[in-house]
């Protein structure tokens, strides 16, 4: 039988009880797990996909411990991308983007100084699925966390090579010596 995560347990518990107040001891029971596991897991559906779940912190209503979902989250379609996107269409994408966040050029690892968040990359659609955009490769792009939850304000036109280069003498020898190592290892054998 397929394992049915934390995060969707508590989502459909949530879900069930729209509009109703529930308490952490609710939560801890309906998904059976630590609360710092369940907190998080509402934390990530607060701040990742935009859930209107309220603390005590949002309203005076709400007593430490008490939740609330006060609608039907929309549907996000950026959400649902790990369940529609095969593993080889990922891991050509991703091939395919030099592990590289299409947007604002940061790869996996390198910590993003939006977030301060390791960067992680996720497969975007270049034409939104809503508007008609096709689950091909030539419509999916690699992004960061942040690029695609449209949270960072980068144009998405690439950088011409004048300006980056202006932007390269501009920055001191250690920068540009990074740059130049990157540039070795990649064009360089
Ligand atoms: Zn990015």
């Amino acid at each position: 039988m397929r394992k049915v995560g934390s995060k969707e347990r508590i989502r459909q518990f949530l879900l069930a009880h729209i509009g109703e107040i529930v308490t952490s001891i609710q939560i801890r029971d309906a998904v059976g797990t630590g609360v710092s596991e369940w907190a998080r897991r509402v934390r990530e559906l607060r701040d990742q996909e935009g859930w209107k779940i309220e603390t005590h912190n949002d309203t005076t209503e709400l007593k430490p411990g008490q939740y609330i979902l006060r609608e039907k989250p929309a549907d996000n379609p950026h959400l649902h991308f790990k369940t529609s996107i095969s593993a080889k269409l990922r891991a050509e994408v991703l091939d395919r983007n030099g592990f590289t966040c299409q947007m604002c050029g940061l790869t996996p690892g390198e910590i993003d100084p939006e977030t301060n968040r390791k960067v992680r990359l996720h497969i975007g659609h270049i034409k939104d699925k809503s508007l008609g955009g096709l689950e091909e490769l030539s419509n999916l792009r690699a992004l960061c966390s942040t690029c695609n939850q449209g949270a960072k304000n980068i144009t998405s036109e690439k950088p011409t090579a004048i300006w980056l280069l202006s932007q390269i003498r501009r920055a001191g020898q250690d920068e540009q010596r990074a740059v130049f190592d990157w540039l070795r290892k990649k064009f360089v054998r």
